[in-house]
């Protein structure tokens, strides 16, 4: 009998925990999710953030060794960064014609602006405060931030790394500048530790629809009242059609523009990650599963994928940045203030730079989305306007997210005539286009 792919596994343990999570809820047994079925879930985001740091950190040292050379490293560091911009301001800009067609702010009425600000007041301004913190440092501040001045205290946090991945680019470039000599039993054993992990994301996959099924039952069963999510529906709408044009339109055509590859290709292979990054809301977490999928069945070069993905997690928020735009000016829409094409520019201006700023965890996006408003005079209390349904649209913002990092990594290695045929051979024929 043929094995169930990957995805189709993580697939069915998605609609079983949905299944599962309204079940407990007709019954009254959230409880008995909480307890015995929501732990699952958490296990499985700790075993995937617990390999992330690793990762990264023999991925890229790795990577770079590999390329031998400083001057290819910085060319593709910097077409990796010039098509991270682009799209990202691509992806607002997207966001921002679709809220401004629709309009969702003015289906609000009072009565429910009211009801949601009382609601969720509380909620938003502990972001609000998380976000200040944020925007009271100087400018140069996020530079600083890059950074570490302890490598060890960088590594202990999974926000941190910018941080980390800056310490190992220096690593890899000092492999580089050094002797072979010298530098040949480094590249072994991280070579050897590389293939470890890389076999341990494996075995952490086998889980994976287990993970998923417990995650998505015990969201089910948390999940605020239905009765709001009705109102914000239209600007959920207007999110979802942005994040879905993304999806099935700018990428899919960056892929076939860009490097010939047929889209059930691109889809098939990278579906697992989408999966995870749906579960998990968090890029970070989702990085092991992206950088198998993207090295091992869409053939991009490991030299690429490990500098191209783990910077991407951490910068290149598409999803995010394109929320960002579509919050912001609903929310701008239900306090009836206009905004002029200037501070829809200066929408894009920031949150292109608030999306890059956005750890890559659940529900980051929202706490930077407090200096997008800010930068235009929108009113920050307006964030418990969206609170109710930031978690199903984080959830796809995420999806997004590493779609285009998977996007860029092939862009960028076909560009270096590093997109090969993909690693795993009992592919169909026909998907090897
Ligand atoms: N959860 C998103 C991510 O990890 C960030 C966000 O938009 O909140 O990619």
């Amino acid at each position: 009998m043929k094995k169930l792919e990957l995805h189709w596994k993580i697939i069915i343990g998605m609609i079983a925990g949905v299944g599962i999570g309204f079940l407990a809820v007709a019954t009254g047994q959230q409880q008995l999710v909480a307890n015995w079925i929501k732990p699952l879930g958490t296990i499985f985001i700790n075993l995937l953030k617990l390999i992330a740091v690793p990762l990264i950190i023999v991925s890229l040292i790795k990577g770079i060794s590999e390329i031998q050379d400083i001057s290819k490293l910085s060319r593709m560091g910097g077409r990796t960064l010039l098509i991270y911009v682009f799209t990202t301001v691509i992806a607002v800009s997207i966001g921002l014609l679709v809220v401004n067609t629709l309009k969702p702010g003015k289906r609000i009425n009072e009565n429910t602006r009211q009801e949601l600000l009382d609601n969720f007041g509380t909620d938003a301004s502990s972001k609000i405060t998380m976000a200040s913190e944020a925007k009271n440092r100087g400018p140069l501040q996020p530079l600083v931030d890059i950074v570490p001045d302890n490598i060890f205290a960088a590594t202990t946090d999974n926000r941190n790394m910018l941080q980390v991945i800056f310490f190992v680019v220096l690593l890899g470039i000092g492999l580089i500048l050094i002797e072979p000599e010298k530098s040949r039993p480094v590249i072994g054993f991280i070579d050897g530790l590389n293939e470890v992990i890389l076999k341990i994301i494996d075995l952490i996959m086998l889980t994976a629809p287990v993970g998923v099924l417990a995650l998505l039952a015990s969201l089910v069963v948390e999940s605020p009242s239905v009765d709001l999510f009705k109102a914000l529906l239209s600007y959920a709408i207007c999110v979802v059609i942005g994040l879905g044009l993304m999806i099935f339109g700018f990428y899919p055509l960056l892929v076939k523009l860009f490097t010939g590859k047929s889209l059930k290709f691109f889809f098939r292979g990278i579906a697992p990650a989408q999966l995870v990054a749906f579960s998990t809301s968090s890029s970070a977490a989702t990085l092991p599963v992206t950088m198998e999928r993207v090295t091992e069945h869409l053939g991009v070069d490991d030299e690429v994928s490990s500098f191209v993905l783990p910077i991407g997690a951490t910068v290149n928020m598409d999803g995010t940045s394109l929320y960002q735009g579509v919050a912001a000016v609903f929310i701008a829409q239900a306090f009836n203030m206009d905004l002029s094409l200037m501070d829809q520019l200066t929408i894009i201006v920031t949150a292109t730079l608030a999306s890059i700023g956005s750890a890559a965890v659940p529900s980051a996006g929202m706490i930077m989305l407090v200096i997008v408003l800010g930068s235009v005079g929108i009113p920050e209390a307006g964030l418990a306007l969206i609170f109710a349904v930031d978690r199903p649209l984080d959830m796809l913002r995420t999806v997004v997210n590493i779609t285009g990092d998977s996007t860029v990594s092939m862009m960028v290695a076909k560009s270096l005539n590093l997109l090969g045929e993909p690693k795993v051979k009992q592919w169909d024929d026909n998907y090897k286009k």
